[in-house]
């Protein structure tokens, strides 16, 4: 950034060049550089920006008075993305659309009655957790517009033909004039008569109203990836809207929905879930049942395992949904579970096991009374004496 150049110097107008001039000379040097005009040359793109830019700044008051006091370090440090200057606030969409309006025929916007694509349509569908990791495939009902057979999608009652549009003259676009920043500008706008088609329909095709679409309920296959994540969609090829003119068919675009599990947590690749094992099994080591999507396997848990120890189950979790070999892991965290409801004998149990270890729980009257501390030990004698 060090090499940026003056803005002034950009558009080449001096430091006190009114608003008049800095707008010609801006379109001046647009239109020489313009993508448009330019196509794939990427220094004329970068000239491009570079004039923007320095219209964007010098075009407002506010920044220009700031430039002229420090310069390019006005807009630097805090910006997005390391000195670059922030167009969010501004419709350059709008300024451009004023410019170039004439100059290029308005093609940009389509307004033209050439073929196009049809519209996308979006639907959903709610699948299980497994459904996510296995793949699946669900039926979805849903509205699709077909020609009309019987007038050829002309929209026109058979025996009939839809007429040129009078206001257009079949092109399905106007021009109209605009006063704008630039001063006079022609605009291009879709035929608000015949909405862009060209044709009026004078007598409508009764079958469907003139429209020249026929919409029924379709019953559509959905093939769902193993390994999608909730709020991904997939796409059906040409089973959107019809297009218009002769245009494909827009696609159709199907949000799944994930339903959540109550043991499994997915996290991109990974699944995270908390596994329960018993007091016994955590002191002495054993086998501990775990749950995985693939079903539930035996893990052997190390003498002395504590509450909170987080295992890896290797290739345990989501597969990829390029490569259903590929799968992330599995990460379970063991927790220790404190029994509950314990009968006479358990309560006894664990009183002597307390008692042969910690002796937690004695802390308080060893802390009150430590004259006593003998005669509490030979009162743990007794206890194993009983037995
Ligand atoms: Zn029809
Ligand atoms: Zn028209």
């Amino acid at each position: 950034m060090a090499d940026k150049r003056d803005y002034y110097e950009v558009l080449g107008v001096d430091k006190n060049a009114d608003d008049a001039t800095l707008k010609k000379a801006f379109r001046q040097q647009a239109k020489k550089y313009h993508p448009d005009v330019n196509p794939g040359d990427t220094e004329a793109e970068k000239k491009f920006k570079e004039i923007q830019e320095a219209y964007a700044i010098l075009s407002d008051p506010d920044k220009r008075r700031q430039y002229d006091q420090f310069g390019h370090a006005a807009f630097e440090g805090g910006g997005a993305g390391g000195g670059g200057f922030d167009f969010s606030g501004m419709d350059m969409g709008d300024i451009f659309g004023d410019l170039f309006g004439d100059f290029f025929g308005g093609g940009r916007r389509s307004a033209d009655n050439g073929p196009r694509k049809g519209a996308n349509l979006r639907a959903s569908v709610r699948i299980t957790f497994e459904e996510s990791i296995s793949g699946c495939e669900k039926e979805l009902e849903i509205v699709l517009k077909d020609d009309c057979k019987t007038c050829h999608a002309t929209g026109a009652k058979p025996g009939t033909s839809p007429e040129t549009c009078s206001r257009c003259g079949g092109k399905g676009k106007i021009m109209y004039s605009q006063q704008s920043l630039f001063g006079m500008v022609q605009n291009v706008q879709t035929c608000p008569d015949c909405r862009g088609t060209g044709k009026i329909v004078k007598e409508k095709c009764p079958d469907c109203r003139g429209t020249g679409y026929i919409a029924s309920k379709k019953r559509i296959k959905v093939t769902v990836p193993a390994g999608i994540d909730n709020g991904q969609s997939i796409r059906i090829r040409d089973k959107g809207e019809p297009g218009t003119n002769g245009g494909p068919r827009g696609d159709l675009l199907v949000e799944v929905h994930v339903s959540r599990h109550p043991i499994f947590q997915r996290q991109d690749m990974n699944i995270y879930s908390t596994a329960p094992m018993s007091y016994a099994q955590a002191a002495l080591g054993g086998e501990v049942r775990i749950s995985t999507v693939d079903g539930d396997v035996l893990y052997e848990v190390k003498p002395g395992t504590q509450t909170d120890t987080r295992i890896r189950l290797k290739g345990k979790g989501v597969p990829s949904l390029r490569n259903k070999a590929v799968r992330g892991d599995h990460y379970v965290t063991l927790v220790v579970q404190v029994p509950t409801g314990l009968n006479e004998e358990a309560r006894e149990a664990l009183r002597k096991f307390d008692a042969v270890t910690e002796n937690s729980l004695d802390v308080e009257k060893e802390k009150d009374s430590k004259p006593k501390k003998k005669s509490f030990k030979d009162k743990i004698k007794e206890t194993f004496e009983e037995l």
